[in-house]
């Protein structure tokens, strides 16, 4: 099923001609209503008169989180503060939060983005969605929470947090589908586990999980331990919120970009040099129907790849592969660089380890030193101390044979590492303490 079926299957010549058309009146707007635009556009030497195809946008300077810090709180408003209705800002993952606003016309553009992406995920308005996103001034919450409405399912305002709480209501209203990030399926599964609560057996049919990276190996885990399908989807604050892109439940592979309201590049992150669809680097992402807060290639330091390839689905937006990392998650050791992600990919192919893993990263005299400290089952954990040490020797030489980094392995007992509600927290850099 697609939700707006004319827009979600334009011909790519019929989307590309209307990307043009959009961005050409963004355009004009930002240059006359935003004074970094106005300066960056001049100093670069471009007018939004060059633009007479989509080509032409590489020859537009970015935009980074620099320039949104610089311009706290509202210096990028692009309409005046009468015609904003909401105003969020971003968790600040990285540093001092930026902010965001909306008119109500973006309000009613998320709101239909997201609908799409429930749709995409297989519901329909006889589902009922428990929405485990935070509520308040991260853009999850309402974000989904005005999305399932518009789409017309019913909607549980969870919020994060309060866990016990969660699992009554999964057990009492029956929902079919949940939101929130991975880390919080699993903290789900594993208290609903923990107080004997059969998790498989819940109305849970789909999952709508983002907000943070996974891997393909933790979909399978939260997949096994709640009985449901996962799926991806993706956004940030800058750009609308969530509903950037989603996972459609035929495919299952790759998000759809919703490309009649964003224009996707990936550059390489080094150089700023635009890449051809396929090859991984930075996404760089310019809205062309925002009204309160339009951005023109935002540098979103998330790495992915853009996929050309059509889908099952009927849908002609390109799709996006799975983020396997933030440019700034990206661990540098002895000079191999490594996302936290493909760690996860390689602790969860084997057998006995549980989701559930912290990286410490440490500089001893000039050299930095990765640890590693993944959960054991029950089971292996009342091994013999001779078994663990061998496993422990056995992921360090997985880790190295296939990342090329040297990684110290300690196996902790189950359930001893944080538990996480929002965004999990996988790496403690101990070296900028
Ligand atoms: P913050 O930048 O403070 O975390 P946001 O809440 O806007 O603020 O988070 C957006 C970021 O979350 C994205 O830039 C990306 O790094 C990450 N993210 C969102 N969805 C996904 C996803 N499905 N996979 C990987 N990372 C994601
Ligand atoms: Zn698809």
């Amino acid at each position: 099923m697609i939700y707006n079926e004319e827009f979600e299957t334009l011909p790519r010549e019929v989307l590309e001609a209307l990307q043009l058309k959009r961005l050409r009146q963004v355009m004009e707007r930002v240059y006359h209503t935003v004074g970094l635009y106005r300066k960056s556009f001049d100093e670069a030497g471009v007018s939004p008169e060059d633009l007479t195809s989509l080509n032409d946008l590489h020859r537009f300077p970015f935009t980074t989180k620099g320039d949104l810090r610089d311009n706290y709180p509202f210096g990028l408003f692009a309409v005046p503060m009468s015609n904003i209705v909401r105003l969020h800002a971003s968790s600040g993952t990285t540093g001092k939060s930026t902010v965001v606003a909306y008119t109500r016309r973006d309000i009613e553009t998320w709101s239909e983005l997201m609908a799409r992406c429930f749709v995409a995920a297989g519901l329909t308005r006889n589902d009922i969605i428990h929405n485990a996103y935070g509520y308040g001034l991260f853009t999850g919450g309402l974000g989904a929470h005005y999305g399932a409405e518009k789409m017309g399912a019913s909607v549980i305002p969870m919020s994060g947090g309060n866990t016990k709480r969660q699992i009554t209501i999964l057990q009492d209203f029956g929902p079919t589908a949940i939101c929130c990030t991975p880390s919080y399926a699993l903290t789900l599964a594993e208290a609903g586990a923990e107080i004997g609560v059969d998790m498989r057996a819940l109305k849970l049919r789909v999952g709508i999980l983002g907000a943070e990276p996974w891997s393909e190996q933790m979909r399978s885990e939260i997949e096994d331990k709640l009985d449901i399908t996962a799926l991806n989807i993706y956004g940030l604050s800058e750009v609308i919120g969530p509903g950037v892109s989603m996972e459609c439940i035929e495919g299952r592979n790759g998000m759809h970009i919703f490309e009649d309201h964003f224009i996707v590049e990936t550059i390489d992150p080094d150089t700023g040099a635009v890449l051809p669809p396929g090859e991984a680097g930075e996404l760089v992402f310019t809205t062309i129907t925002k009204e309160a807060f339009p951005l023109i290639r935002y540098r979103t330091r998330d790495i992915s790849r853009i996929m050309t390839e059509p889908c099952r689905c009927g849908r002609n937006f390109f799709r996006m592969e799975r983020v396997s990392g933030r440019s700034d998650d990206m661990l540098i050791i002895r000079g191999v660089n490594v996302f936290p992600s493909q760690i996860e990919s390689i602790l969860m192919a084997i057998e006995g380890l549980e989701p559930h893993y912290q990286l410490i990263v440490e500089r001893t005299g000039t050299l930095d030193t990765l640890t590693i400290k993944v959960e054991v089952s029950d089971k292996i954990f009342s091994d013999e101390v001779r078994m663990l040490q061998g496993l422990e020797r056995r992921i360090s030489k997985d880790i190295k044979d296939y990342l090329g980094v040297t990684a110290a392995v300690r196996l902790v007992e189950p359930k001893s590492l944080q538990r996480f509600e929002g965004k999990a927290e996988r790496v403690v850099d101990k070296r900028r303490s």
